[in-house]
């Protein structure tokens, strides 16, 4: 395994001031799987306190001292330096009440999610892999580090973590384990929505979401939707999202579209369900509640009316519409698809904004006041979109001169 030379460079003076120190959790799984690890964390039997005295001569920042946590700079790399720790008891489905700290690696690697997650690595020593999780690597399998009732009862996270892993790294979850996940679900009633956010977000970019959730849909029913249990041997199609571009709001409204068509139910409804429980940014929140309001849209490839939809949704919606619409077989997009680029490579103005005149120009031609600028405006945008006057200035004005003005 190659580890980038700030990682040598501090493990080996921890070393050299008589501690231990690897490689671990995330970065040791990501390197063996190939891809680039996004942080190297390094797990030490240095107390806090050992690691900003060895590093003093870097920048240390004392991210989560009580943690044991403690970040160091080293050729501009942020390394995660965490002291070899027991989580006591915890609370909330969600935190350990206390964090005793250890000097054994063993200890400190007992506490982690999941084998694949439990592994070190030191330069000199090699791997150390208490609980196998190079074979589950390479076996594909996500499996809990202890009871995974217990662990998830601890922290109700790891079953949103379970589920993340095995759709992004395309594994099974472990019989055990997945049986946890199921058991434990409404233990996700204390998960904070942003965090379950994350975790679903990453399932639904993931390359085969379908599979994930046609499996373990019910695990997010009611912490999502408030339907605590469905008829037993219900199904779920899923295979939409794995039609849909890989975007988050055009997936997102795919899932929530997928769930209610099950249950016979309205979208509409579903998605207000879904926004109440969860909490999204805005533009999240609108992509998604937009394109799942105007389904109902019949596209056609004629340019006129193309324009008006994206002057009144807007063209991300439409884009996104297109979308989801062609992910659910509605009809064949091709000719509406060809249309639609065009209207953007050629630029057609289909808002007020690109629109070649503004309400002071009508005003100052023809001392227009109030919502009278309004509704002229929309009516030049109208004629503009329907190829009945060009978008040039003098143009509009003209025609607003003789068409519209009595
Ligand atoms: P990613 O960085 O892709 O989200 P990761 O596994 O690296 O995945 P981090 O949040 O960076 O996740 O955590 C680093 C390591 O800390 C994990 O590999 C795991 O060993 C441990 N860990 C993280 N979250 C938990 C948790 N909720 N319960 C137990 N161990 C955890
Ligand atoms: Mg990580």
């Amino acid at each position: 395994m190659n580890l980038p030379a700030p990682v040598l460079t501090a493990i080996s003076k921890l070393e050299a001031s008589g501690f231990e120190a690897y490689a671990v959790g995330g970065c040791v799984r990501d390197s063996i799987l190939g891809t680039e690890p996004l942080d190297w964390d390094i797990t030490t039997s240095a107390l806090p306190e050992e690691v900003s005295e060895i590093f003093r001569d870097f920048k240390v920042i004392p991210t989560g001292i009580k943690h044991g946590t403690v970040t160091v700079i080293i050729s501009s790399m942020h390394l995660e330096i965490t002291t070899y720790r027991i989580d006591g008891k915890y609370e909330d489905n969600r935190h350990p009440v206390q964090v005793t700290f250890s000097r054994n690696i063993t200890e400190d690697l007992s506490r982690r999610d999941f084998t694949i997650n439990a592994m070190a690595y030191n330069p000199q020593t090699g791997f150390f892999d208490p609980f196998r999780g190079l074979d589950d690597l390479n076996r594909k399998i996500i499996k809990a580090v202890g009871i995974p009732e217990k662990r998830f009862s601890e922290d109700a996270l790891r079953i949103m973590r379970a589920l993340r892993f095995a759709a992004v790294l395309g594994f099974e979850i472990e019989e055990k384990t997945a049986d946890a996940v199921f058991q434990c679900r409404t233990l996700l009633k204390n998960i904070a929505a942003e965090r379950i956010g994350t975790e679903l977000n990453k399932i639904l970019l993931s390359p085969a979401p379908d599979l994930i959730f046609e499996k373990y849909f019910s695990v997010f029913s009611e912490r999502l939707f408030g339907i605590p249990s469905f008829p037993d041997k219900q199904k779920i199609d899923f295979s939409p999202l794995s039609r849909t571009t890989s975007d988050l709001a055009p997936r997102l409204a795919v899932f929530i579209i997928c769930f209610a068509k099950a249950l016979n139910s309205s979208p509409v409804d579903f998605s207000e369900r879904f926004f109440s429980n969860m909490r999204y940014d805005n533009q999240t929140y609108r992509e998604t509640a937009n394109t799942i309001k105007n389904l109902d849209i019949v596209f056609s490839d004629n340019r006129i009316f193309l324009r008006h939809i994206i002057k009144e949704k807007g063209l991300t919606t439409v884009r996104n519409l297109i979308n989801v619409q062609k992910a659910f077989n509605k009809s064949d997009f091709c000719s509406t698809e060809i249309t639609l680029e065009k209207i953007i490579f050629e630029q057609d103005c289909c808002n007020l904004r690109n629109l070649a005149v503004n309400g002071t120009d009508l005003t100052n031609g023809f001392s227009l006041q109030g919502e009278e600028i309004g509704k002229a405006l929309v009516l030049l945008l109208d004629a503009v979109i329907e190829n009945k006057c060009e978008n040039k200035k003098d143009a509009l004005l003209e025609y607003f001169k003789n068409k519209l003005l009595h």
